[in-house]
């Protein structure tokens, strides 16, 4: 045995089943806890009963247990199972000796080439692995949400521009990645990190010219009280009026939404038309029977977009960017340390010496960080979480908690999110807190003012 376990191929490859088995485990264990919460609750909350049927609520609970269920199974097996034998048995360096074997000509025997042969089988494996879940899920856990039905033509070419876009999309990242590490060599993760700050800023500046055309359309506000009650709002606490944007959303199943993003000249406030009352139409002969009475009263609108103004008010936009920058950064440190340690290439199948680039990407990232991924997810869906609750403060003492109060209770129950939750699987999953915990501190503002 070597004299660390960091240099013995044997005792990382236990590691990494131990951390591949106990970060899944976990998942499964807080996925139990949720299913015992829903078990539990068989009649719809008093809080939330006027705004969700008793039998919407079932049909809800019953989807969320079946769904409980059987991710719980494909996580056992798939992932568990499935994972861990594709470490022991050394998949991956199987799976790069046939891209090797398969790069017959000269010119294929590039690292680049292997890489994309190698992920172009990996994908195909993966792929073949989620098709059995994938059809139960789409046969026997139908979505609640009814969404547009389209016809088998457009399924195919939707099908087939995804496969396109996805080879492309693989191809230059593969590409990108090998040539960078090769050129970067000890370098990567500051080429990483320099790539990624580029990407960000790019997509902060580029984001409002792509809603309109790819999420939906800007429409102008037909109801004019409404108009009236944001300018109000927005001239109080100094926010630009026209950064208040209504999108006219092409798929009306995507729900009542609306959120803040950006900052300087580029920040928005963007509010889904589902948010609006009929859409916010005053003629409803064109809206399906299932949308006529959805979306919000003029004022609980005006006290979601308050909500958003706390987000806007609070910098929150900044400082998760900020934050993320932290975690990248933490997350590139580590991946230099690990990335080029021969060991862990060898624990995973490979002869000593034989470390090829991408693989190196997926067993980095796909288990050896996993443990810090896992608890800087925590840390991150908790941040957002207490920003949650400050700008629904910032809503409060603004004299709109009433509002909102009854704002969420019928967004929650418009959007069939299931009003009982687990607080440790929520806090572990959600990036905002539980119904019942949002209106719990708002009713303890109305009523006590902290
Ligand atoms: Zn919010």
């Amino acid at each position: 045995m070597s004299e660390h376990f960091w240099d013995d191929p044997v005792i990382i490859l236990y590691l990494l089943l131990v951390i591949h088995i106990s970060d899944n485990l976990w998942a499964i264990y807080l996925l139990l806890r949720e299913i015992h919460v829903v078990y539990k609750v068989q009649m719809v909350p008093d809080l939330i009963r006027p705004y969700l049927p008793q039998e919407l609520f079932e049909k809800m609970r019953l989807h969320k247990l079946h769904k409980g269920w059987f991710t719980i199974v494909n996580t056992m097996v798939m992932v568990i199972i499935m994972g861990v034998l594709e470490l022991y048995f050394g998949l991956y360096s199987w799976l790069w000796d046939v891209a090797t074997q398969c790069a017959i000509a000269q010119w294929m025997k590039h690292e680049v080439i292997v890489s994309l042969i190698f992920v172009f089988i990996l994908s195909i494996y993966f792929w073949i692995k989620s098709l059995p879940g994938a059809i139960y899920e789409k046969l026997c856990i139908p979505s609640l949400h009814n969404r547009q039905k389209s016809s088998v033509a457009a399924i195919i070419v939707k099908v087939i521009v995804d496969i396109i876009v996805g080879i492309l999309v693989t191809t230059m990242m593969v590409v990108a990645l090998v040539y960078l590490t090769l050129w970067l060599g000890v370098f990567t993760a500051l080429g990483l990190y320099l790539q990624s700050l580029i990407i960000t800023f790019g997509l902060m500046i580029i984001i409002p010219f792509l809603i309109d055309p790819f999420l939906g359309k800007r429409v102008t506000l037909e109801n004019t009280n409404l108009r009236t009650e944001l300018d109000n709002l927005t001239k109080k606490v100094e926010f630009p009026t026209h950064q208040v944007v209504i999108i006219k959303v092409h798929d009306p199943s995507i729900g009542s939404n609306a959120f803040f993003y950006g900052f300087g000249c580029l920040k928005r406030i963007i509010i889904f038309d589902g948010l609006l009352l009929n859409r916010g139409k005053r003629d409803v002969s064109d809206l399906s029977p299932e949308e006529i009475g959805k979306g919000l009263r003029d004022e609980q609108v005006v006290a979601v977009v308050c909500h958003e103004l706390g987000h806007w008010s609070h910098g929150h936009f900044c400082k998760t960017v900020v934050t993320f920058q932290v975690y990248l950064i933490v997350m590139l440190i580590l991946f230099t340390i690990t990335f080029s340690h021969g060991p862990i290439y060898e624990a995973v199948g490979f002869a000593p010496g034989v470390q090829p680039i991408i693989v190196g990407f997926f067993i980095i990232f796909g288990f050896v960080l996993t443990p810090y991924l896992t608890m800087a997810n925590f840390v991150m869906l908790s941040l957002g979480r207490c920003y949650e609750y400050q700008a629904d403060k910032f809503a409060f003492r603004l004299g709109y908690a009433r509002e909102l109060r009854t704002a969420l209770l019928k967004l929650y129950a418009d959007n069939l999110v299931f009003p009982v939750t687990d607080r440790c699987y929520s806090s572990w999953h959600d990036s905002h807190p539980t119904m019942i915990d949002r209106l719990e501190r708002l009713d303890s503002l109305l009523n006590y003012g902290s």
